[in-house]
């Protein structure tokens, strides 16, 4: 099979490309290389990618370029059976500075995606959304998929618009689409301006991790291996065409309470900091997992400590390349 990737240059994107090339399958990863964090994070990532598609015989290409250009998008989705669509502005804070550029690239750039798609015999669309689309509100925690969705960032707003279009094409032009709501994923790679990637790097460097607001908001964090599985599970399944569906680990932990655990176990001396609350972040996100259980056979199997304990591990091991990139971000 011939998968494309795009924003496959990035964190979870340059994994599923790992992921399908280690499995046996030619890919083309499009990515416009946004120098949101460090570019040599994606850098190591097409050379993995490059030594991955080497050892399993098969085809690779990276494609520098930007998903709002639409004959570029529809030259490469012709030649593909799969689409995983992971390309976008990804930040939930800068969203708020720049509410019509997310607006281009996560909705304008889907559609480019979907309107090639429509011309093709694509297996499957597959996209990128988010948890940010249920806007956290406690009394809907766990959040299921009938459950309103209310963002409460231009992020989490051109998300949901894009997963509706998705879900539209299936519904109108057949297209078979599936969304799947990621609930905060982390491993090894990860952007660097996350929660657990920065509270590694500063307890590791002698400084406290700082916590925004009072810490009691509560994350769903999901390991990236949990997500991938989800993902491989759409080459082969109709189950979802049409659909949204989470993607979390429902092992749902407070900030401050991961921040002192990475403290504790780090830089046992350290104090935790604490600077002013986002607006934008949501309060809380817990993701009910029953309906990819349901149509995915989804069975996240990383609990919160082990999946931090593994990327501490991970961290340390390729502290050389990647902790730099991580600081410079
Ligand atoms: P990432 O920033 O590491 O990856 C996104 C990639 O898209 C980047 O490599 C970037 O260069 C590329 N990109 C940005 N604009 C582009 C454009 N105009 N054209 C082509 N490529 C472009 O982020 P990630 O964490 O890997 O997120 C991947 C997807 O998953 C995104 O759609 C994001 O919204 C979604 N998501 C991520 C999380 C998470 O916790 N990481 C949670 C929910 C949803």
């Amino acid at each position: 099979m011939h998968v494309l990737v795009t924003g496959g240059a990035g964190f979870i994107g340059g994994h599923l490309a790992e992921a399908f090339l280690a499995d046996g399958h030619d890919v083309t990863v499009l990515d416009a290389m946004d120098p949101f964090y460090d570019l040599g994070i994606k850098r190591h990532t097409l050379d993995v990618h490059r030594e991955t598609a080497a050892e399993a015989g098969v085809d690779y290409e990276f494609v520098e370029g930007d998903v709002r250009d639409a004959e570029l998008v529809a030259d490469l989705v012709a030649e593909a059976d799969y689409v995983y669509h992971q390309a976008a502005k990804a930040g939930v804070r800068p969203s708020v500075e720049a509410p019509r550029e997310y607006d281009a690239v996560n909705v304008g750039g889907t559609l480019n995606l979907l309107d090639a798609a429509r011309e093709t015999d694509l297996e499957r669309f597959v996209m990128a959304s988010s948890s940010s689309v249920y806007g956290g509100r406690e009394e809907y925690v766990p959040f299921s998929e009938t459950d309103p969705t209310l963002p409460v960032s231009p992020y989490g707003a051109s998300k949901l618009a894009a997963e509706r279009y998705a879900a539209a094409y299936h519904e109108v032009y057949s297209l078979p689409t599936v969304s799947l709501r990621y609930f905060t994923v982390y491993g090894p790679r990860m952007r660097p301006n996350m929660a657990i990637s920065n509270f590694v790097s500063r307890c590791l460097n002698d400084e406290p991790p700082v916590v925004y607001g009072d810490g009691t908001q509560t994350r769903d964090f999901t390991y990236i291996d949990d997500v991938l599985d989800a993902n491989r599970q759409l080459l082969s399944s109709a189950a979802a065409d049409g659909e949204a569906v989470n993607v979390g680990s429902t092992d749902t932990i407070e900030i401050r309470t991961l921040a002192a655990e990475i403290r504790d176990q780090l830089a046992p001396d350290l104090e935790l900091e604490f600077a002013e609350r986002y607006d934008a972040d949501a309060d809380h996100t817990h993701a009910d997992t029953s309906k990819a259980e349901r149509l995915l056979d989804y069975d996240p199997d990383h609990t919160i400590r082990e999946g931090v304990a593994t990327f501490v591990e991970w961290y340390r091991a390729n502290r050389d390349w990647y902790e730099p990139l991580v600081r410079s971000s």
